[in-house]
């Protein structure tokens, strides 16, 4: 299985997230600081980083933004481990690159079921970009069509390419602003309850087939399309 770097000053944390990750198969690699992280990433490409807010020699964001901006390690994902609960903390992670959060204190039945999602999500973006698959949710980009079980659904310009673009980002966490950055371009002046109001109707479109429970709403902070959400 995966190796996860995980970088954490509290020594508590490190060993419960070393005992709870080699449990479930994974490798795990430890670091107390940013510069001892970046040691270890100088010897080894791991599969995900989990990452301490506050270190000792630095901020969690800082090196995030750093990763996010390295051509070799951007597509490492990470998730943020934060003991702040302010929304605007997880945001300001989200918007530097940070696939997703988890905050302390956390349940490592918790964190498991993150960091297995976020690499799942890391597979899934790999298949063909032009043709996007969940369950019976079919997506054709050169068509321009979607389907569910066969069937045409019709969805508006903008519904389609945030449907596209949450497919091709799954398990991921989008704030609004992000969302209108990568669907709507940086350009336009677009208001950001506008998402709202296509996510809704996105929702909609894809309702008669149970497929609207795919994308949840992540209480004050934005959207997640859930890859291993299967119709029941
Ligand atoms: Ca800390």
């Amino acid at each position: 299985m995966g190796k996860i770097l995980v970088v954490e000053d509290e020594r508590d944390i490190r060993s419960m997230l070393g005992f709870a990750l080699s449990r479930a198969g994974f490798e795990t690699i430890e670091a107390e600081t940013s510069k001892q992280a970046w040691g270890q990433l100088n010897e080894v490409k791991p599969d995900l980083i989990l990452m301490d807010w506050m270190l000792p020699d630095g901020s969690g964001i800082e090196m995030i933004r750093h990763l996010k901006s390295d051509r070799d390690m951007s597509s490492i994902p990470v998730i943020m481990l934060t003991a702040r609960t302010q929304e605007e903390d997880r945001i300001r992670g989200l918007n530097v690159g940070a696939e997703d959060y988890v905050c302390k204190p956390f349940s490592p039945r918790e964190l498991l079921a993150r960091v297995n999602a976020v690499l799942r999500r890391n597979t899934l973006s790999h298949q063909s970009e032009n043709r996007l698959e969940l369950g019976q949710l079919v997506l054709d980009a050169d068509c321009h069509t979607v389907t569910i079980e066969g069937s045409d659904v019709k969805l508006g310009a903008t519904e389609f390419r945030l449907l596209q673009f949450l497919m091709e980002h799954p398990e991921r966490v989008y704030s609004r602003e992000m969302l209108l950055n990568k669907v709507w371009g940086r350009n336009k002046y677009v208001e950001e309850r506008t998402v709202d109001v296509h996510v809704l109707r996105l929702r909609r479109a894809l309702e008669p087939w149970g497929y609207n429970q795919a994308i949840q709403t992540v209480r004050s902070v934005g959207y997640r399309f859930v890859s291993d959400f299967v119709r029941g």
